[in-house]
């Protein structure tokens, strides 16, 4: 890999290249004179942009409500698209799912979608970068910040030198929550942390799932804050990635050109607002997944749903016997009892949705489902903003999924270009 010789002072230094920082350092780098350096810790940007890779170009799908308004939305999504070139999916013939959906209380969103897949992610954002060097950014792979200092604008690298700036965008994503929270302590900038998707990854043979086939990844919300997020089907798989102490399964899609294996698998995530005494989404999200942790030997655990409506746990012997006519992607999830680990509360209203999801689509609950646990998605930590650029303090911008800013690569990107926006502001 190409290794720069980093300056020690940049008008504007990005840290992570997601696609809130992306974002930033393109709107950045094309109004602008500024030197700009994007620091990145990985070979490779991580995150949703690298995995699978939907973009969802309707609002308000990825926009907190508390901070977007539609029609600055649209906008920049359009300012998106001129960077991403989304090849938009069809959506047809999802008339008769609506209707049903609007009888029992339930939504079907109508969103504008492209799909890159797992396969091709990295060819797209090796492009993305390239672009960005022509455009004079100094692009630094595979070079972490370690910390900021309190008292001087200026941060230092891990294994490496202290670099000054006049502005810096933090655009470290959800995994990183905690690195996050210990340089918002040091800059004394306060936030809040009290969301947290908790759920399921379902997971069926695309004939029980035929709605796919007119619709990529199919936005419905139930009641009590349950939604379908993240929809693969192709050429689709489960996977389990390793958080802070436990493992969350997620899913991913290849491209088109990929054969078929007939699966379809999507989450159903219930949002929970936590209160007083417990009052971070993280930390109750890690409690859960440690537990899984516990009751499977360290992995995540799988159910057929023949099992759990029979009220008894999945075992290793007969979950491919009889009905259960398929073999589960992630093989490492272990055969066992849902009910066992979830919080009832959680379970039930999820279980509600499922059965309205199986009025609307009949058979997505046919025995041989299964359903994998846990999904946790951890939010963010709220930053207090000082501006709607996402201004945290002077000169310094919060951005992203890990700041609560958006909830999906194309709201990232519409972050970053907000943030930019604040410093082109301040600077004209
Ligand atoms: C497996 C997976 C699949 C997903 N699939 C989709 C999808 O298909 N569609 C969708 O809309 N959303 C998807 N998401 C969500 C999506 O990833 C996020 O909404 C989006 O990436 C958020 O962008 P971001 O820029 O805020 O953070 P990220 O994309 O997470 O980027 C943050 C970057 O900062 C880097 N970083 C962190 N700390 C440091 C540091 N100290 N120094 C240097 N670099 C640092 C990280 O390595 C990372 O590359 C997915 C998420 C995951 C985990």
């Amino acid at each position: 890999m190409k290794k720069i010789n980093l300056k020690s002072h940049y008008d504007v230094i990005i840290v992570g290249s997601g696609p809130s920082g992306l974002g930033a350092a393109f709107k950045i780098a094309e109004s602008s004179n500024l030197s700009v350096l994007l620091v990145e810790k990985k070979k490779i940007s991580s995150g949703g942009l690298r995995n699978d890779c939907k973009q969802n170009y309707t609002y308000p799908v990825g926009f907190p409500f508390e901070h977007w308004e539609k029609e600055e939305a649209n906008e920049l999504l359009e300012e998106v698209k001129t960077h991403l070139n989304p090849k938009m999916e069809t959506r047809q013939n999802i008339q008769k799912y609506m209707q049903r959906a609007a009888k029992i209380g339930v939504e079907i969103l109508s969103i504008d979608q492209a799909h890159v897949g797992t396969d091709k992610s990295s060819e797209l954002i090796g492009s993305l970068i390239n672009k960005l060097e022509n455009l004079g950014v100094e692009v630094a792979l595979h070079t972490e910040v370690a910390y900021l200092y309190k008292d001087k604008k200026a941060l230092h690298v891990k294994d490496g030198e202290d670099i000054s700036f006049s502005h810096i965008i933090l655009a470290p994503g959800r995994a990183d929550y905690d690195w996050m929270q210990e340089q918002m302590d040091t800059l004394e900038v306060s936030y809040s942390d009290n969301i947290v998707d908790i759920g399921i990854r379902v997971e069926t043979k695309e004939e029980n799932y035929p709605i796919v086939r007119d619709y990529y990844d199919p936005k419905i919300l139930f009641p009590n804050k349950v939604r379908t997020f993240c929809t693969n089907s192709g050429c689709a798989h489960i996977v389990k990635e390793k958080y802070k102490g436990y493992f969350s399964v997620n899913g991913h899609s290849l491209s088109r050109e990929n054969e078929r294996n007939n699966l379809v698998n999507f989450a159903m995530l219930k949002t929970i607002r936590l209160t007083e005494p417990v009052v971070s989404g993280q930390q109750f999200g890690k409690i859960l997944g440690e537990m899984v942790m516990q009751l499977s030997g360290g992995s995540v655990i799988m159910q057929r749903v023949g099992d759990f409506r029979m009220g008894s746990r999945s075992k290793k012997e007969t979950f491919n016997s009889d009905l259960y006519d398929f073999e589960p992607t992630l093989k490492s999830a272990v055969a066992a009892d849902l009910s066992l680990s979830m919080p009832a509360k959680i379970l039930r209203d999820i279980w509600k949705a499922l059965k309205m999801l199986d009025t609307i689509i009949p058979g997505v609950l046919h025995p041989s489902t299964i359903l994998y646990y846990p999904e946790i998605k951890t939010y963010s930590n709220k930053p207090n903003f000082i501006d709607k650029n996402f201004m945290v303090k002077e000169g310094y911008y919060i951005i992203g999924d890990g700041a609560g800013t958006s909830r999906g690569i194309t709201a990232a990107w519409a972050s970053g270009i907000r943030a930019a926006k604040g410093i082109l502001e301040k600077i004209s």
